[in-house]
């Protein structure tokens, strides 16, 4: 049993008001809200931070199903309801404490917004002050932990804000915010870029939805919606039990992002490889343009970014790839379920040899192996799909078919040149030839079997 969460991000529209966008006010009220509620995170952690016993307070408690009364820490909810007592003026408790009068400090502070608040606080104050602790128990000098920030993204609970769905147009959908703006709390609709696709992902059967955050920063402003799911899975050592396990191998490569092979009882019975769509050949083109101009304005400015829209792209096409390869991955994982996803872990490369721009290459598509590695598992985790690492020893040097070592080539001329970084793997011991990535591949089951020369580890004396 577990739990995933993923989030979707919904943009709102503040473009030019003539496209159908928000004006600049309502981007100002946005701003003006994270910022008046910033202020209010920094009221109540110095309120905490004042009152450390009050966190740690140690009170009865009262199980609901046995009836037992037992001592432990004081919940999240006491304390808010104590804390709010005493800085909040209400007809019950008409005079708070004079140095911590929240309700002068913010008049009209909407109370969903002062809740979401002080529960901020009391985890972060939580945190710094067990940080605190551990600290000054260990004696150290060094590492003082810093006082925690009161900046945070704004969580939107229910009574702040409201998601307005028009029907069957989605593009007329918007969202109701409550918001700060002239010094005065209002409700203010922003358009959204609602399309089918968060559609689709809002309504999907099986994800719980939780209270959305507000993200505001440079280039524009978007809601995060929160879901969580409940995974059911077996563990790997359960699964290794079953003789009609499936289990699916991905190699993760340059050209090829990624080989899968699929296995049971003992055969293939399924081979899928993924293409870079020349992905690595376009990176390159761009980083060889960035080095060129770097090698020409000379020693780069300290604290100044240079060529910022080409790395952009080059990012995004990163990461749009790593998400299509995984996705892929999965797609095969969920004809077969109950499988275990199979990854060879990952070795720390440092790029050696060439220019600059290859170096960087390498660079990049290493971290692209690495990304598509951690979404895979992630995507696969959402359908109940376990996923594993086993050990990369010489996964591209042995031979699939008999264990025996081979070696890589390139075909040239009907002739084999070996050469580390060969297409094609041949086996000298039983003439067999494929390729190499397929081959690592099918070898990443034979490591998951423990079949490739695998002895017990010899016990450690001592
Ligand atoms: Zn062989």
């Amino acid at each position: 049993m577990g739990e995933t969460a993923r989030t979707t991000k919904l943009l709102l529209d503040l473009s030019d008001r003539a496209q159908g966008g928000a004006n600049h006010a309502k981007r100002q009220a946005l701003s003006e809200t994270v910022q008046i509620l910033d202020m209010a995170r920094r009221f109540y952690l110095a309120f905490f931070l004042a009152h450390p016993d009050k966190l740690t307070e140690r009170v009865q408690v009262i199980s609901k199903t046995t009836g037992e009364v037992r001592e432990a820490l004081i919940s999240a909810d006491h304390l808010l309801t104590w804390a709010e007592a005493v800085t909040v003026e209400t007809r019950a408790h008409p005079d708070p404490l004079p140095d911590w009068n929240f309700s002068r400090a913010f008049p009209d502070f909407p109370n969903r917004y002062r809740r979401s608040v002080i529960k901020d606080c009391i985890g972060k104050a939580r945190g710094y002050l067990s940080q605190m602790k551990t600290w000054q128990a260990s004696g150290k000098k060094k590492g003082r932990p810093g006082t925690p920030s009161a900046a945070n993204l704004p969580t939107l609970y229910a009574g702040t804000f409201s998601l307005e769905l028009d029907g069957l147009d989605l593009r007329q959908s918007f969202v109701r915010l409550k918001v700060y703006h002239e010094r005065a709390w209002t409700w203010l609709n922003y358009p959204t870029r609602y399309n089918r696709y968060f559609e689709a992902r809002r309504t999907e059967p099986g994800w719980e939805q939780k209270s959305p955050k507000l993200v505001l920063s440079k280039q524009g402003a978007a809601i995060h919606f929160l879901q969580t799911k409940e995974i059911k899975a077996k563990k790997i050592v359960e699964s290794k039990q079953d003789p009609d396990l499936v289990t699916v191998a991905v190699d993760l490569n340059v050209k090829f992002p990624a080989v899968i092979t699929v296995r049971q009882h003992g055969r293939i019975i399924q081979t899928r490889f993924v293409s870079d769509q020349g992905l690595d050949q376009h990176r390159f083109k761009h980083l060889k343009r960035v080095s060129r101009k770097q090698w020409q304005s000379g020693k780069a400015v300290k604290g100044e970014r240079a060529n910022q829209r080409l790395w952009q792209h080059i990012k995004r096409h990163n990461l749009d790839s790593a998400h299509k390869t995984a996705r892929t991955i999965v797609e095969v994982c969920e004809q077969y379920p109950g499988c275990v996803l199979v990854f060879e872990r990952l070795r720390k490369i440092t790029p050696k040899g060439g220019s600059t721009s290859r170096r960087t290459n390498r660079k990049q598509a290493n971290q692209l192996r690495g990304k598509i590695n951690q979404l895979a598992k992630e995507k696969a985790y959402t359908q109940g799909i376990v996923s594993c690492e086993t050990n990369p020893h010489g996964t591209s040097q042995y031979c699939s078919r008999c264990g025996k070592m081979g070696m890589r080539f390139m075909s040239r001329h009907g002739q084999r040149i070996p050469s580390r970084g060969g297409k094609l793997f041949f086996c000298s011991n039983c003439q067999y030839e494929c390729h190499a990535d397929w081959n690592a591949s099918v070898n990443i089951h034979r490591s998951f079997y423990h079949e490739m020369h695998w002895q017990p580890r010899p016990k450690k004396s001592g």
